[in-house]
C-alpha cells in the first residue's frame, strides 16, 4: 500500500490553500490502520533477528478520562520506541492499566455510596473487589480512543493489567524474595494520617494542592512535670517541675519521655507572687521571660532575677519524672521500663515553648527516632478512626479532636496544668476530604535500602536516565 499523500480528501495532486489539518490527520491514522504498520515495524524487526529495546510505561488508571499530563507523556512514550525502532531495534510496546490503590476502592465506594471501611467489611471484601474491577477499567475505550489519536502507536490488544494474577504474582515473588534474603521487615513509621479515609498520606499528598494547609486554631497547653529519682536528686532538682508544651492536648496520655537541647541552659524558677501553680519550675533560661507572667511575676526581668539555679541541657540525661497518666505504667506488658525520663537531643529549639518538648513517639517523626534510640517503645492509643482505645480509660472512645479539650480538664484537676493558650496555626487537612489531618504511628513494611545502597549507587552509574 503507498502512502497517502497531502489530502485526505481524494486529490493527492493539488495544494489546499487551506487545509484542514484533523482531517489529515484522521486520514493518516486511516491508513496505519488498513495498513497494520505499526505492527508491521515491529514484524520487521522480528525477521531481521533485530535486538530487543524495552519500554517500560508507568500505567493510568483507567477510572477517569485522560487528561493533559497523560497526553503529554504519550508523546514522549511514543517518540523514544519509534526513534529506537528506526534505529533498527524490536520494541514492542504494550498498553497497561493500574487498577490497584486507594484511587480505585475510593472511585468504587463513591459508586456504592459508602463512606466507611466498616461498610465494606459489612458487605464483604469479594464483593466490594467486584465492584472495584468493574469500576477500575471502565474508561478503557475512551483511553483507546484518545492514545490513537494522538498517533501514538502501542498494542491493545495485548494490554496488560495489574489486577491479572500473574502480575500480582511477580510482585509478590519480588518481596518474597526481599524478605528471604532478610531485607524487608515490619516497623513503625509515624506518617500524616486522615482518620476518615483511614489510611496515611505521603509527604507528596500534603504539597497536593494550596488547600492543604489552612489556618486552625488550636488549644496549646503548657504541663507539669514533677522531677524525681536520684539523678534528680544529685542536681538539686527533687520536685522541681519541669515544664513542657505542645500544641496537640490528645498526644499527653502517651507522653513517654521528655527533649532538652544538649546546648542549652535550663533554670530553676520558683513560683512568683501571682502565680496559680505551685514551684518550683524548670524550663530554658531563654524562656523564661515570655513565661514571667504565668511563673507569677510581673516583668521578664523580674522572672529572671527570681532564678536560683542554673542547669546544662546536657547534665539532665535520664532524670526520672512523674508521669501524666498511668495506662502505660505495667512496663511488663508496654515494654515502658524506660520510659518518662529526659532525652538529651539535637532538635529542641528556644523559638517557643519552654525549651523542654514532650514525646509521644507514636504522633512525632523525631519523638519516634529520639525515643527508638532511648528503648522507648511507640505507643499508639487510638484506633483507625483517630478514636482512644478502651485502654485510655479517661476517654476511651473519643475522638482525638473531641479529647483535647477532657484531657486539658483532667489535667487541671489533677493540678498538672501550668498554662493554657489559643494559638493559631498553619495546619495540614486532607487533600481528599479536607478533615485536619493527624500524625500518627502506622504499621508498615519496609525494605533495608541502606544494606544495598553501594550495589544501587554503583548500578546507577551504569544507566542512561532520561528525565
Ligand atoms: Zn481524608
Amino acid at each position: 500500500m503507498s502512502y497517502p499523500k497531502s489530502s485526505a480528501a481524494g486529490e493527492p495532486e493539488a495544494i489546499q490553500p487551506s487545509p484542514s489539518f484533523s482531517q489529515i490527520e484522521e486520514g493518516v491514522l486511516d491508513f496505519w490502520q488498513r495498513d497494520s504498520t505499526f505492527q508491521a515495524t515491529i514484524d520487521q524487526r522480528a525477521d531481521e533477528g533485530a535486538p530487543e529495546w524495552v519500554f517500560y510505561d508507568g500505567p493510568p488508571f483507567a477510572n477517569g478520562l485522560p487528561h493533559y499530563g497523560h497526553l503529554l507523556t504519550g508523546y514522549a512514550k511514543d517518540l523514544f520506541p519509534r526513534y529506537q525502532t528506526m534505529r533498527g531495534k524490536r520494541v514492542e510496546r504494550r498498553f497497561g492499566w493500574d487498577t490497584h490503590g486507594l484511587p480505585a476502592e475510593l472511585e468504587a465506594m463513591k459508586q456504592l455510596g459508602i463512606t466507611e471501611k466498616s461498610e465494606i467489611e459489612a458487605m464483604g471484601i469479594g464483593v466490594f473487589n467486584a465492584a472495584c474491577r468493574a469500576s477500575v477499567l471502565k474508561y478503557t475505550r475512551e483511553w483507546r480512543d484518545y492514545v490513537t489519536r494522538q498517533g501514538r502507536w502501542v498494542d491493545f490488544e495485548h494490554d496488560y493489567k495489574t489486577l491479572n494474577p500473574s502480575f500480582m504474582e511477580s510482585v509478590l515473588w519480588a518481596f518474597k524474595t526481599l524478605y528471604d534474603k532478610n531485607l524487608a521487615y515490619e516497623g513503625f513509621r509515624v506518617l500524616p494520617y486522615c482518620w476518615n479515609d483511614q489510611t496515611p498520606l505521603s509527604n507528596h499528598e500534603l504539597r497536593m494542592d494550596d488547600d492543604v494547609y489552612q489556618m486552625r486554631t488550636d488549644q496549646t497547653v503548657t504541663v507539669t512535670f514533677p522531677l524525681t529519682g536520684d539523678k534528680a536528686a544529685s542536681l538539686g532538682l527533687s520536685g522541681v517541675k519541669a515544664l513542657a508544651w505542645t500544641t496537640t492536648p490528645w498526644t499527653l496520655p502517651t507522653n513517654e519521655a521528655l527533649a532538652v537541647g544538649a546546648d542549652f541552659d535550663y533554670v530553676v524558677v520558683p513560683a512568683g507572687p501571682t502565680a496559680t501553680v505551685d514551684g518550683p519550675f524548670l524550663l530554658a533560661r531563654d524562656l523564661v521571660g515570655s513565661h514571667a507572667k504565668g511563673l507569677g511575676y510581673e516583668s521578664a526581668d523580674e522572672a529572671v532575677a527570681a532564678i536560683t539555679a542554673t542547669v546544662a541541657g546536657s547534665e539532665l540525661a535520664d532524670v526520672t519524672y512523674e508521669r501524666l497518666f498511668d495506662y502505660f505504667a505495667d512496663t511488663d506488658a508496654f515494654g515502658t521500663e524506660k520510659a518518662w525520663r529526659i532525652l538529651v537531643t539535637d532538635f529542641v529549639t528556644t523559638d517557643d515553648g519552654t525549651g523542654i518538648v514532650h514525646e509521644a513517639p507514636a504522633y512525632g517523626e523525631v519523638d519516634q527516632y529520639a525515643c527508638e534510640a532511648a528503648g522507648i517503645p511507640v505507643i499508639v492509643s487510638v484506633d483507625d478512626g483517630a478514636r482512644f482505645l478502651p485502654v485510655v480509660t479517661d476517654f476511651a472512645g473519643l475522638q482525638v479532636f473531641e479529647a483535647n479539650s477532657p484531657v486539658i480538664r483532667t489535667l487541671k484537676e489533677r493540678g498538672r496544668l501550668f498554662s493554657q493558650a489559643s494559638y493559631a496555626h498553619s495546619y495540614p487537612h486532607c487533600w481528599r476530604c479536607r478533615k485536619p489531618l493527624i500524625y500518627k504511628a502506622v504499621s508498615s513494611w519496609f525494605v533495608r535500602v541502606t544494606d544495598v545502597k553501594d550495589d544501587m549507587l554503583r548500578l546507577n552509574q551504569e544507566i542512561n536516565w532520561v528525565p
